[in-house]
């Protein structure tokens, strides 16, 4: 097959999930076919360090041969069966990995195929099991319990019951009429704060968790479930949160008896430094989501997971109707849970976030310099993971207009000086895989200054 016959392939047959098609259509496709480390190569031969971690999912590199292995020896034995009336080898060790590592409390792991779908479990858990009580609470007078709480410009995912917890508006607003209405608490962006406070000023005391609460205050009754991803907000553009606050929301929920979804999709498996983002605040949720990292970035599967309290409240004879009736063809997938399982154990065997850490200070480090550049406004950095935020005015924060596409300028200087990323709106992102090497690393951030550099400051 030649390769500029795939190139018109792909143009013909594909349609790219978050692309607008007409600016696809008429540019040049990279088509990756192989990977090595932290590194990817395109159809024409090309080497780009692979600087989004293959849509933040990549954790110990491409081709790693431990989790290879394991894969094919799964397929040896059996790539599928069900987790509908039985069980499988896979699934079942993976599970007892997975709540030993997990943050305490967490105690059942229900499988599914992506992020988007854990958090749809996850809603779908909370809301019945609030239901499933309710003759437990009327006592207490708190009867309807139906509702979700959430932060304004939140991700959780592209199916509909995430997207109605969600909160960025290009991706989500055009669904409104379809969605449930979730009580929305201000996000705390702190370089546009929502109560105009100024970066650091001690003055604010965490104005956004004191909303939280007033919200809490008054809606309690209602709300089953606040759902929050922890320590950052990515897909918003990285927003990282001031410290305390989600320790802040965990204590909140438990005052007013609501439960706790933390959403660790982007952040888990050592994004953060540690192993789950929660760790960071001692946070114990009530449900937790898991997905990207934990297969190590080969196959689809992710988990939610839910404490014996939430468990024990669909238990009941058959005619009970406390039933979960949620489970998709693929859940459980043996081959799926075998990668995740030869992935955990790298953690181990490696020492994997040992070696992070000072990779975490070499990105800190490095990512001073970018202060200087004229239209790097914020860099927010939580662990192995970064946004920088570009405007056009550094002096009174105006954003670029959505027409200047600085944000693909930027990414596509990157990808002619051998990077792959991808941007968040204007805010360009960094999350390599953790087991990116320091000279990679560094090479990377030299790569993104300079295409920063050249994409804002000289002119088109
Ligand atoms: N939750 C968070 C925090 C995410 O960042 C994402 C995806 O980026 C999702 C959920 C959805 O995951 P998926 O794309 O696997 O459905």
């Amino acid at each position: 097959m030649l390769k500029k016959d795939l190139k018109a392939i792909d143009k013909k047959y594909i349609w790219h999930p978050f692309a607008q098609m007409k600016d696809w259509l008429s540019e040049e496709p990279v088509i990756i076919e192989e990977g090595r480390g932290a590194w990817i190569k395109d159809i024409d031969g090309k080497w780009y360090i692979d600087g989004v971690s293959s849509l933040w999912v990549n954790v110990h590199g491409h081709r790693k041969i431990a989790i290879d292995n394991a894969i094919k020896k799964q397929i040896n034995k059996i790539s599928h069966s069900t987790l509908l009336g039985l069980s499988n080898v896979p699934a079942t060790l993976l599970a007892e990995k997975i709540i030993k590592l997990a943050p305490k409390g967490l105690a059942k792991v229900f499988y599914s195929d992506s992020g988007s779908e854990g958090v749809e479990i996850a809603l779908k858990m909370a809301f019945q099991y609030q239901q499933q009580r309710r003759d437990a609470r009327r006592e207490m007078g708190d009867v309807k319990k139906t509702k979700f709480m959430t932060l304004v410009n939140a991700y959780h995912g592209d199916t509909v019951g995430a997207v109605s917890v969600g909160g960025i508006d290009m991706f989500h607003k055009i669904y409104k009429p379809l969605l449930f209405k979730s009580i929305k608490a201000p996000t705390p962006y702190c370089y546009r704060c929502p109560f105009k406070f100024k970066m650091r000023d001690v003055r604010c005391e965490m104005r956004c968790l004191k909303e939280i609460e007033r919200l809490m205050r008054k809606y309690h009754k209602e709300i089953a479930a606040m759902i929050v991803e922890p320590l950052v907000q990515a897909a918003a553009g990285m927003l990282v949160y001031p410290k305390g606050y989600l320790k802040g929301i965990r204590k909140l929920c438990t005052k007013y008896n609501i439960l706790m979804i933390v959403d660790e999709v982007a952040v888990g498996f050592g994004r953060t430094g540690k192993m789950f983002a929660c760790e960071n605040e001692g946070v114990r949720p009530d449900l937790m989501v898991i997905a990207k990292g934990l297969t190590g970035g080969y196959l689809p599967v992710a988990a939610t997971l839910a404490t014996d309290n939430i468990f024990n409240a669909f238990l009941g004879e058959q005619d009970s109707k406390r039933t979960f009736y949620h489970g998709h063809t693929y859940t459980g997938n043996p081959l799926g849970c075998a990668a995740a399982i030869a992935s955990i154990d790298i953690f181990k065997k490696e020492k994997t976030l040992q070696a992070l850490q000072p990779k975490i200070k070499l990105l800190e480090m490095k990512l001073k310099k970018f202060k200087e550049l004229k239209h790097v406004g914020d860099i927010r950095q939580c662990g192995f993971l970064a946004g920088i935020e570009l405007v056009e005015n550094k002096k009174t924060k105006r954003e670029y207009s959505m027409s200047d596409k600085i944000g693909i300028k930027v990414i596509k200087e990157a990808r002619k000086r051998g990077l792959i990323i991808r941007p968040l709106s204007d805010v360009i992102v960094i999350m390599p895989p953790l087991s990116i090497s320091k000279v990679d690393l560094s090479k990377m951030l030299d790569i993104i200054y300079q295409s920063i550099k050249k994409a804002t400051e000289v002119p088109a």
